[in-house]
């Protein structure tokens, strides 16, 4: 095996000089591919850019026919430049030809080489072309050169991202950055925000890439780090409202990574290969984030945002910007656009600033969108291209209704939007003038209208609501932001938490469920399911993991001590399985008490119906709990064989529909014959006309997300419950089962003036 001419450090160091020569662009190009084939003892060399059209095109190269320079190109995903572009990895092949992605370039000339190696040029995750050197030999190019490949791949972006070589491009295939756009995203949390764009991953642009001491860079790493740790166990350690909670959990998780060996190690190496302590962070999460991008697995990609979150942070010690600059240089209407960003990003903006947020990326059960909901923001997630078309300062518009984001938006759409704004501010106004009146319908019929939480940052909402408690509080949310399994004293400490602010409003405690779509990322025990929504999940799964149930139940049994305690156990199928729960529960009660703790003044145990099963077991169950809760976005989910996830079918059937209404009136029924309470505390809870649909067949308890009771008490206030009840019964009881009930039910509002 040949040795390379010098080593990465030479090569750095001639690249250097090339970068700091007056040079025209083409000429500093073709020099820095003829020093790479040196440095690498490679006959070939060639850099290949990627176009906004999505073509690579060849822009320099040492080797292959010069002719060919700006004229050969090939689609992202074609042949082997084409393939390292779309999947941002490195190929290093000893027969390129042998490889089925090989696509020969005629005009290029290079039948005659054998070995290949080909490197992402990438930049902040994004891929910007593709470096590429061949040998005639077959031979398999070292790791260090690899490396080395890679290194250089990152001096090659900085090139391209601060335009010095844009004066090479074509003119018309740039992206134009002027033009109003409007991209459809996914609706992660709704409300309307209008302000301005502040890029989130700040692009502090690296600029000092190369080293002159690798000694004196190590140190600089290490006492940023250093200072890194400390800041995060200095937040970890202040006792303030907004470090606690799920806050404190993603910090517990960044106090984890900050002491990554693999990490640490990976950053030292490219320091030792001639990078200054910022470009090694960078070019370490560059490439961190290019393998991972393409990764479906939730665990991992939450895992790449944290990393980046603490990659950040740490570029911002080492150039000395903390987070109050931050703060500092903030427009008072911020709208973030981020491709994706850490949890504990989002919270060190100031709140008061913030007015909508932007994703490339995100789910709805990530934890930036959880958290992002707990404050309220408008978000709207997989927005394709936001980052890139977006710039810092530019007016923006968030719709997180129906998921649309209109960047520098005509006067006209801001006029209507900002209408919307008004208009939804009037009614804010108005539902908090509602919120001391009694909850009860025009013919005076009482009804409870609860709140559904499950992070401590949702507590404030439970006064500003006005809500009569909290009927849901998924318990798994603190699970599923926290870094590994929260222990029985920060789940005792949470739940007493949300007790104390409940000041003695009822608060149902939903047993942890996991699984399905909820996925922890440090638990172990779970395997890739066929079906995940119906596999190995909530109650099925604390069954088989009684420690993880006995441990949540301890938490709320102490929290509790000298209050009710209401548990509420997911996805029921069996009444029996309600049975062994009791008695995990009992076990708990007999051991606590055994040892003198002051136990709960009353203990209520219901259970979710969620899984169609239990209706034809409703009569026992209501005789063997205390209250039942009809989890409406599973159920609906199960009785219509519909993905509650999938976008495509979300449309498709509508649970204001008659046989899924006379599945709940049945529920509602047999709860009252057996005296056992009901409420409802899915999505379906929230909307004012299928709130109605619920009253109108019996329900007088419904649990929501807090910003829906001020909308559904005004539907509420208005509403003649007699009168509906019997339009429902008549529409629900003969005939055809095709009747349009929201068609009826808007006649209905009308006819009585009532706002939906
Ligand atoms: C439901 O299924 O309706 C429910 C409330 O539970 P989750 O949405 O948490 O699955
Ligand atoms: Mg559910």
């Amino acid at each position: 095996m040949r040795d390379t001419a010098g080593g990465p450090r030479v090569l750095l160091r001639r690249l250097r000089e090339l970068m700091a020569d007056a040079l025209d662009p083409q000429k500093r190009l073709d020099k820095i591919v003829r020093e790479i084939a040196q440095n690498m003892v490679a006959e070939v060399c060639s850099l290949y850019v990627l176009r906004a059209d999505s073509m690579l095109e060849l822009y320099a190269t040492e080797g292959l026919n010069p002719d060919a320079v700006h004229l050969a190109q090939l689609r992202l995903g074609q042949g082997l430049v084409g393939t390292i572009a779309a999947s941002a990895r490195p190929l290093n092949l000893s027969d390129a030809q042998k490889h089925p992605a090989f696509a020969y370039l005629p005009e290029t000339g290079e039948e005659i080489y054998h070995s290949f190696l080909g490197v992402p040029v990438l930049r902040a995750g994004r891929t910007l072309g593709v470096l590429v050197v061949q040998n005639r030999t077959m031979r398999h190019y070292r790791e260090d050169e690899v490396e080395a490949l890679e290194t250089v791949a990152m001096v090659i972006a900085e090139m391209i991202a601060t335009g010095d070589l844009a004066r090479l491009t074509r003119p018309g295939i740039e992206l134009d950055l002027s033009r109003p756009v409007s991209m459809t995203g996914l609706p992660f949390n709704e409300g309307v925000g209008l302000g301005h764009v502040v890029l989130h991953e700040p692009r502090i642009v690296v600029t000092a890439l190369f080293n002159e001491d690798s000694d004196e860079e190590l140190v600089r790493l290490e006492t940023a780090l250093d200072s890194l740790r400390l800041s995060i166990d200095d937040m970890l350690s202040r006792r303030d409202v907004a470090f606690e909670g799920e806050h404190r959990a993603v910090l517990e998780a960044y106090r984890m990574f900050a002491n990554d060996r693999g990490w640490v190690r990976r950053l030292q190496e490219a320091i030792n290969n001639g990078l200054t302590a910022e470009a090694a962070v960078e070019k370490v999460q560059s490439d961190m984030r290019a393998r991972m991008m393409h990764m479906t697995d939730p665990y991992l990609r939450e895992r790449m945002s944290d990393f980046d979150d603490l990659a950040n942070r740490l570029l911002r010690q080492l150039m000395g910007r903390g987070p109050d600059a931050l703060a500092e240089i903030l427009p008072k209407d911020a709208i973030i656009v981020a491709r994706s960003m850490g949890a504990a990003e989002l919270l060190d903006y100031p709140r008061q600033k913030l007015r909508g947020l932007v994703l490339e990326e995100g789910a709805p059960t990530s934890h930036i969108v959880i958290v992002a909901r707990a404050i309220g923001l408008p978000t709207v997630g997989q927005v394709k291209g936001a980052v890139s078309m977006s710039e810092n300062g530019d007016a923006i518009i968030v719709d997180g209704e129906d998921g649309q984001v209109h960047l520098r938006p005509q006067a006209d759409v801001e006029e209507a939007y900002a209408e919307k704004v008004r208009f939804r501010a009037r009614r804010q106004k108005l539902y908090q003038e509602l919120r001391d009146r009694p909850t009860e319908t025009r013919d005076s019929v009482p009804v409870d209208l609860m709140m559904n939480a499950g992070l401590a940052v949702d507590l404030p909402q439970l006064a500003q609501s006005g809500a009569a408690g909290i009927g849901l509080f998924r318990t798994e949310l603190q699970f599923m932001v926290a870094a590994a399994f929260p222990r029985v004293e920060a789940q005792e400490r949470l739940y007493s938490e949300v007790l104390d602010a409940a000041d003695g409003k009822p608060v149902t405690f939903r047993t942890i469920d996991i699984g399905g779509d909820k996925v922890l990322p440090y638990f172990k025990g779970a395997q890739h399911e066929e079906n995940p929504a119906l596999g190995w999940r909530a109650i099925r799964l604390t069954l088989d993991r009684p420690g993880l149930l006995r441990t949540q139940i301890r938490a709320l049994l102490k929290a509790a001590g000298g209050r009710e305690l209401r548990m509420m156990l997911p996805m029921v199928t069996e009444v029996s399985e309600v049975r062994q729960a009791r008695e995990i529960i009992d076990r708990e009660v007999r051991h606590l008490s055994r040892f003198g703790y002051l136990l709960p003044t009353r203990l209520k145990l219901g259970a979710m119906i969620e899984v169609p099963a239990l209706l034809w077991q409703l009569e026992e169950l209501m005789q063997a709990v205390d209250f039942v809760s009809v989890g409406s976005n599973d159920l609906f989910q199960f009785v219509t064989a519909t993905d509650r996830g999938n976008t495509r079918i979300a449309d498709r059937f509508d649970p204001l529909s008659v046989p899924f209404l006379r599945i709940l009136r049945q529920i509602v029924r047999a709860g009252d014959q057996y005296g056992t309470p009901v409420t409802l505390c899915g999505e379906l809870a929230g909307r004012p006309i299928s709130a109605m649909a619920l009253l109108g067949i019996g329900f007088r308890s419904i649990s929501m997300a807090p910003a829906a009771i001020g909308p559904v008490k005004a539907m509420l206030c208005e509403l003649p419950l007699s009168d509906l009840s019997v339009v429902m019964d008549e529409a629900l009881a003969n005939h055809s089962a095709s009747t349009d009930i929201r068609a009826l039910l808007r006649d209905f509002a009308q006819k009585h003036n009532i706002a939906l």
